[in-house]
């Protein structure tokens, strides 16, 4: 398919709306994405015919029901190149699914194992790490970044040790966009034969994910940064991994057979779904996938690279203002300051005139502390974003520096 922005902005409605009487300018698309008119049409059309519930019925809606279901684990499977269906858990979201594999964790890690994080992480991927630590007596090991907001590979290097159990780092950082190099970081973990999971909430919408050529035990994401709905998102495991791990919930749908003396569980993927799940979410995260493939992953990495390379060029340009996370690695996030003005006064500004930015830590608290700063205001562009879009934030900038200094 070709690249055609006119188009591809069609596709999302609440792109021609206006906020305080000017057009929307969304540029928070780090913190969830926007949803295509296809994935608004799948969700309509749940509810309008064939709303049921799945795996248990022997009538027609219910069927129809579970088949889109297991498709969409199908595409979500593709989409990352899994070997298996089974191997895909769907989930609330990446935090569910952290929290899944941290809870799996307990019986298998003992006092004195150590588990790594990285200074560039979201709080949804460290407070799990805590809580497993409170409850087995594990030690969290922490991989500091540089000022270019990367992850020091000699020190992950030397943190490594047949003490090693976990190694918990996102794709992409949150709050930097810093594209780590995770090859790397799997390859190390697993010569101490350490499980690496890597949060991909980030990753997920902007680059390619090959979990078998990555070797990585566990990734996670969440659909409402990849153009699906909330409440959605999956786990990635390989099987053994997931075979190994005990039930995070019990309930219904993840038993093989209940009785009062013992209960056998479901196989893979149901043993991790108890309970109805977010049904029309899952089949509406498998239409955002076949958006997202229908925009090509290599075009939005291309097309969101342009848009990064004029943004960082322009607001480099105004006085005073200053970009955390420098690294040439980086997804379409810029986070910024402007000197001695707080980033709260800026995102309010910039609201004003439309202009949607995230502002404050973005649940990345350890990396402000890096920096010495209470937040940042945060732009993050998505493959439906534009130019004059981007040209727009720059004026706001500037008359927000004018009002404020
Ligand atoms: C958004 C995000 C999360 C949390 O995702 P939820 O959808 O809120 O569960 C975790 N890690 C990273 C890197 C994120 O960007």
């Amino acid at each position: 398919m070709q690249f055609n922005i006119e188009n591809i902005r069609k596709d999302f409605p609440i792109l021609s709306r206006k906020v305080n009487g000017k057009p929307l300018v969304y540029l928070d698309n780090a913190a969830t994405s926007q949803t295509p008119q296809q994935v608004i049409d799948c969700i309509v059309e749940y509810y309008s015919s064939y709303n049921a519930n799945i795996h248990r019925g022997v009538h027609t809606l219910s069927q129809e029901a579970t088949d889109k279901y297991e498709q969409a684990r199908k595409k979500i499977q593709q989409f990352f190149n899994a070997k298996s269906s089974r191997e895909i858990i769907l989930t609330s979201g990446t935090t569910h699914s952290i929290n899944l594999v941290a809870n799996g964790f307990t019986s298998l890690l003992k006092k004195g194992d150590e588990i790594i994080v990285s200074s560039l992480e979201h709080h949804s991927n460290i407070v799990p790490w805590q809580m497993l630590c409170e409850r087995t007596g594990a030690v969290l090991k922490v991989i500091p970044m540089n000022l270019e907001g990367e992850l020091i590979e000699f020190e992950f290097n030397n943190l490594l040790s047949e003490k090693t159990k976990l190694v918990f780092v996102n794709h992409v950082s949150n709050a930097l966009g810093t594209i780590n190099h995770i090859e790397h970081i799997i390859k190390k973990a697993h010569q101490v034969g350490a499980a690496v999971l890597i949060d991909g909430a980030q990753a997920a919408p902007h680059l390619t994910v090959d979990v078998q050529a990555l070797d990585v035990d566990f990734y996670v994401a969440s659909a409402h940064k990849m153009c699906g709905p909330t409440g959605i998102g999956m786990l990635y495991g390989k099987e053994a991994w997931l075979n190994l791990l005990p039930p995070y919930q019990g309930g219904g749908e993840m038993i093989s057979e209940v009785t009062f003396e013992k209960t056998t569980y479901a196989d893979l993927p149901f043993k991790f779904e108890a309970g109805t799940p977010n049904i029309c979410g899952g089949i509406a995260f498998g239409a955002a996938i076949d958006y997202l493939n229908l925009i090509g992953l290599e075009n939005i990495a291309s097309y969101e690279h342009e848009l990064l390379t004029h943004a960082t060029k322009k607001l480099l340009e105004i006085d005073g203002l200053k970009i955390y996370g420098t690294s040439k690695n980086k997804t379409s996030v810029i986070s910024f300051n402007l000197e001695g003005i707080h980033p709260y006064d800026v995102g309010t500004i910039l609201d004003k005139l439309g202009i949607a930015v995230r502002t404050g830590h973005h649940c990345a608290q350890p990396v402000m502390d890096f920096f010495q700063i209470p937040g940042t205001v945060r732009a993050s562009f998505a493959f439906y974003n534009t130019k004059e879009e981007i040209d727009t934030l720059i004026e706001g900038v500037k008359k927000a520096k004018l009002m404020l200094s």
